[in-house]
């Protein structure tokens, strides 16, 4: 039930951390599979590939590849320079054409702080949103200076309990893991933020080269700036984090607003869903449950904010256990998510 159990332990602490995310039973889609040093390549329709991390170096989120006649278009750059060469790397596996395209699905640094990897020629195509965060301030932004305190406490535990180990195989183990979150920590100063160059606000289609791209903004979801990218003749979607196999991260979430973002998602003819994080999925049913949880939690908490509770109070009495599908079985609801909620509510965050 709880697919992330699969996940090598040196990831399960940061990514379980970040993501509230459970998988179902998740049908196998993939024609055929391509594995280089750093990446699982699915590919998913002819020259369009899913790039997933093997874990040999911190990914931490999904990619895109899509060849066209004499060129490249990616989605998504990973979370280090060095993770985005990795990428480079192995999309030369597949093919020797250049990349000349990047396009973002939102700001958040896992997707996006990889870019620098491809140069300084290539286009870069984002939401507004997406713009506008990557060029105000985006060192200071939350989800980015959480996940550094985070890695810094992954390496702090991991030390200690190296420090306390006796046993040889767990110390061995254990300095592998701490070998390996030290080697991404290092590779995060090379971050360069990068913005786009290029914006769209609604719809943006890209005809060249034999294939259609079609780029939607469907509304508020999972940040302010998400794009869904859409190949119709393929019938493939790349959801970014406005849709994963389950409950995405809410801390810079629009939660309220999110399930009706959802709705234009489904206006599309999609085949499969290829996600920001974990694997692809064809059951579009799933689009629905999480919709309903994200409304299911904007009626719950705003009931509980009625009744004169505190965020926090609101957070631990939130009630969404019939949601067991996707994986609640106890009371509460993401303390961040409420606060936030709270705040757009109060009109502290627009
Ligand atoms: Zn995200």
């Amino acid at each position: 039930m709880w697919s992330l159990i699969k996940i090598p332990r040196k990831f399960r602490h940061s990514y379980l951390f970040f993501l509230p995310l459970t998988f179902f039973n998740l049908g196998s889609y993939s024609q055929e599979i391509i594995n280089t040093d750093t990446h699982r390549l699915e590919k998913v329709a002819d020259g369009v590939y899913f790039a997933v991390g093997t874990g040999n170096i911190y990914t931490m989120s999904n990619a895109l590849i899509i060849e066209r006649e004499s060129d490249v278009v990616i989605v998504d750059s990973h979370i280090t320079p060095a993770a985005g060469r990795a990428l480079l790397d192995s999309i030369q596996s597949v093919t020797e054409k250049p990349v000349t395209t990047l396009i973002n699905s939102h700001f958040h640094y896992d997707h996006s702080n990889g870019t620098p990897a491809f140069g300084n020629d290539i286009e870069i195509i984002g939401h507004e949103v997406t713009y506008q965060k990557l060029t105000t301030d985006p060192e200071n932004e939350h989800t980015f200076q959480s996940s550094l305190i985070r890695f810094n406490n992954t390496i702090s535990r991991l030390q200690s309990e190296l420090d306390n180990s006796s046993n040889n195989d767990e110390r061995e183990q254990l300095q592998r893991e701490l070998e390996y979150w030290q080697r991404h920590v290092e590779a995060q100063s090379e971050i360069v933020f990068t913005p786009p160059t290029q914006t769209l606000r609604d719809k943006m289609t890209l005809y060249r080269g034999g294939r259609e791209i079609q780029l939607h903004y469907f509304g508020r979801a999972h940040t302010g700036g998400d794009l869904a990218i859409y190949l119709p003749e393929e019938k493939i979607v790349f959801t970014g984090d406005m849709m994963l196999g389950g409950i995405s991260y809410m801390g810079d979430g629009y939660v309220a607003e999110w399930a009706d973002t959802l709705q234009g998602l489904k206006g599309l003819d999609i085949e499969l869903i290829l996600p920001g994080h974990g694997p692809s999925f064809t059951d579009k049913e799933r689009i629905s449950l999480v919709q309903d949880y994200y409304t299911s939690l904007t009626e719950e908490v705003r009931r509980l904010k009625n009744l004169g509770y505190s965020a926090d109070e609101a957070a631990a009495r939130a009630d969404l256990r019939q949601h067991e599908a996707l994986g609640i079985n106890q009371l509460g609801a993401n303390q961040e998510a409420v606060q936030r909620m709270y705040d757009i509510w109060n009109g502290n965050i627009q």
